[in-house]
C-alpha cells in the first residue's frame, strides 16, 4: 500500500512537471501530440541563428526552429498551430537574405527549408528539357533551394532560367515571395513572371498545386505575396537555351538625362535577337562608393577618378550580350551597333568576355557588401519622376550628405508589360519604372544616420508626389500597407482570409501582425 502511494505520488510529480515543462518548454509543447518535435529544435545557438538575417538589425527569437525532414512537417506544423485558441505564428526561412527580419518568427516557430534538401535526395532542381521547343523546357524546384543550384543543374542540358536577380545564393521561395528583378527583367519580366506552377503549403496547413489554370487565386497571391499566403515547397521554372559566353560592358555617362533616356532606348528593344541587349542594369560612383571600381583597367581608374571629380556622380550603364557559337568578330559587330548612338562619355566604354555562369556570379554582391549592419532602400519609381529622383535624392541627399559607407545605389528601368498585374507585388502604374536601391553596409554607430537618411528619401518622395512603391518593404503601418497595395490591397486581405485566415504565416513582414 505504502509503495502504491508512493507511485501514485511519483506519478503526480512527473505529472505535474511534465505540465511545468510543457508550458515553459516550447519543444516539449509539441512532444505529445505530433511526430514533427523530434525536428523541432530549441538550443540557443540554433535560436540566436533564426533571429538573425542578412541585415544583422533586427533580431527577433522564436520559441523553436523546425528543421523539417518532409513537406508533411510542415503541414502538420502549420496545423497545430490552427488547431490552438491562440495559434503560434510560422515564417520559412530561406537563406534569411532578408535584411529587415522578414523571415523571423518572435515567439513563433521558424521552419529552417534548407533542411528540406536531405528530403529531396539530390533532386531538389529536376531538369526537363523539350527538345522540339527549348523554350518550352523547365525546372521543378524545390522551395529552398538556391538560385546557383538551379544554374548549375539547368547548364548540364545547355538550358537556364530567363530572370534572375543580382544574389545567386537565395532560395526560390524566398525571392518568388517578392519578385526577383535583376539586369533581364525589362526583357523576361521578373522571376515571378517566370513560373509556371507552384506546389504551396497554405496557412491553413493544405499542400496544394497552383498555376494560371489552377486554383489561380493562390497561384497569383503567392507570387509576390511576401510569404502570406503559402509556404511554396515547389517552382516549375521556365527555362531557355542558355549561352555560354557573355560580352558584358560598362558605359559612364556624367548626364543623368541622357544615361536614363539611353536605358529607356535600350529596354524598349527587347526582342530575343540580336537587336537587344540580353540584360541592362546601371549604378551610381560616388565618391563614397570606391568597391565598385574593379572591373575597370587599373591604369583608367586615375582618368575615371578625375571624370568623377568634375561631376560629382557618375552614372554606369551596365549591358551584356549573351553569345554562343558567334566568332569573337561578330560579337564585337553586334555589340557595336547596338552601342552605337548611345551618348555615353565618349572613350568611356569598357568591356570584357566572360563565362556566362561567371557574369550571373559576378554581379552579385557588386558592391562587396561586407559583413556589418545593412541600411537598405529599395523603391520602384515611375519612369517619369526618375529625374526627380536624380535631382533630389541622388544629389540633393545623398551626394551632399556624403555619409562614407560600402555599398551600391542602382538605378535602372524595366516594362510594366512584363509583369502580370493579377500578382500581389506591387508596382508604378507606369509602361516605365526604374528600380533604385541605395544599399549600404554600415556600422551600429552609423546605422541610425544612414537609415535616418532613407526615411528622407521617402520622404521626399512623399512631399514631391511621386509615386513610389517600395520593393522589399519594410517597416509599415497599417494604413502604409493598404497605401503600398493600393487597389490590390483588398484582393490581398481575401486572399489572407481565405488561405491563412488566423494570421499564421510569415510574421515577420509586419503586415496582419
Ligand atoms: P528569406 O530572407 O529567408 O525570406 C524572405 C521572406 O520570404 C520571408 O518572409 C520568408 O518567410 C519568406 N520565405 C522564405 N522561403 C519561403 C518559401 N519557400 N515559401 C514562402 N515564403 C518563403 N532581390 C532582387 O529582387 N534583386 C536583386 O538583385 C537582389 N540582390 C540582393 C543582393 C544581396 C546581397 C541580398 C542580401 C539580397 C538581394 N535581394 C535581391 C533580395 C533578396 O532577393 C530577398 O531578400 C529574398 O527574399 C532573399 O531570399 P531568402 O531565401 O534569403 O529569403
Amino acid at each position: 500500500n505504502v509503495s502504491l502511494i508512493l507511485l501514485i505520488n511519483l506519478v503526480i510529480i512527473m505529472l505535474t512537471n511534465a505540465i511545468i515543462i510543457t508550458t515553459h518548454h516550447p519543444c516539449s509543447a509539441f512532444h505529445a501530440s505530433t511526430e514533427i518535435s523530434n525536428n523541432l529544435v530549441c538550443d540557443n545557438f540554433t535560436l540566436t541563428l533564426a533571429s538573425t538575417d542578412f541585415g544583422l538589425t533586427i533580431h527577433e527569437k522564436p520559441l523553436a526552429v523546425l528543421e523539417p525532414t518532409s513537406i508533411t512537417e510542415i503541414s502538420e506544423l502549420i496545423k497545430v498551430s490552427n488547431s490552438l485558441s491562440t495559434p503560434f505564428t510560422i515564417a520559412a526561412r530561406g537563406q534569411a537574405h532578408s535584411v529587415h527580419g522578414q523571415a523571423m518568427a518572435r515567439e513563433g516557430i521558424v521552419v529552417n527549408m534548407t533542411h528540406l534538401n536531405g528530403y529531396r535526395h539530390g533532386k531538389g532542381v529536376v531538369i526537363f528539357r523539350d527538345e522540339k521547343d527549348l523554350w518550352n523546357s523547365y525546372a521543378d524546384v524545390g522551395g529552398e533551394q538556391v538560385w546557383s543550384d538551379v544554374l548549375n543543374a539547368a547548364l548540364e542540358y545547355g538550358l537556364t532560367p530567363l530572370s534572375w536577380t543580382d544574389n545567386l545564393f537565395t532560395s526560390v521561395g524566398g525571392t518568388l515571395v517578392n519578385a526577383g528583378v535583376g539586369g533581364q527583367t525589362f526583357k523576361f519580366g521578373p522571376q515571378i513572371a517566370n513560373v509556371y506552377e507552384l506546389d504551396v503549403i497554405t496557412g491553413k496547413g493544405d499542400l496544394k498545386t497552383c498555376s494560371a489554370e489552377k486554383n489561380s487565386k493562390l497561384f497569383y497571391g503567392v507570387l509576390g505575396g511576401l510569404g502570406q499566403f503559402g509556404i511554396i515547397t515547389r517552382a516549375r521554372i521556365a527555362l531557355g537555351p542558355a549561352y555560354t559566353k557573355v560580352k558584358s560592358l560598362r558605359l559612364l555617362y556624367s548626364d543623368f538625362s541622357a544615361y536614363s533616356k539611353d536605358q529607356e532606348y535600350l529596354i524598349s528593344l527587347n526582342g530575343r535577337n540580336d537587336n537587344a541587349f540580353d540584360a541592362v542594369e546601371g549604378f551610381l560612383m560616388i565618391n563614397q562608393w570606391p568597391n565598385i571600381i574593379s572591373f575597370f583597367p587599373t591604369q583608367d581608374l586615375p582618368r575615371i577618378n578625375s571624370l568623377l571629380a568634375q561631376h560629382n556622380i557618375l552614372y554606369v550603364l551596365e549591358l551584356a550580350k549573351y553569345y554562343d557559337n558567334t566568332t569573337q568578330d561578330q560579337i564585337d559587330q553586334v555589340v557595336e551597333r547596338l552601342v552605337t548612338g548611345l551618348k555615353y562619355v565618349p572613350t568611356f566604354k569598357y568591356e570584357k568576355d566572360v563565362l556566362y555562369q561567371n557574369f550571373l556570379h559576378s554581379s552579385e554582391n557588386p558592391g562587396g557588401f561586407p559583413e556589418g549592419p545593412q541600411s537598405w532602400l529599395d523603391i520602384f519609381v515611375p519612369g517619369s519622376r526618375i529625374s526627380d529622383i536624380n535631382e533630389g535624392v541622388f544629389k540633393n541627399i545623398i551626394f551632399k550628405q556624403n555619409l562614407t559607407a560600402n555599398g551600391i545605389i542602382l538605378a535602372f528601368p524595366m516594362n510594366r508589360t512584363k509583369w502580370n498585374d493579377k500578382m500581389s507585388v506591387a508596382i508604378p502604374d507606369e509602361q516605365v519604372f526604374y528600380l533604385v536601391s541605395v544599399l549600404q553596409t554600415v556600422t551600429y554607430d552609423t546605422l541610425k544616420t544612414f537609415d535616418d537618411q532613407k526615411n528622407q528619401i521617402l520622404e521626399f518622395c512623399k512631399d514631391s508626389g511621386i509615386g513610389i512603391k517600395q520593393y522589399l518593404p519594410r517597416n509599415k503601418t497599417h494604413e502604409e500597407w493598404i497605401q503600398h497595395f493600393g487597389p490590390k490591397w483588398q484582393n490581398f486581405k481575401d486572399t489572407k482570409n481565405k488561405f491563412d485566415p488566423k494570421r499564421i504565416l510569415a510574421p515577420g513582414q509586419g503586415i496582419f501582425n
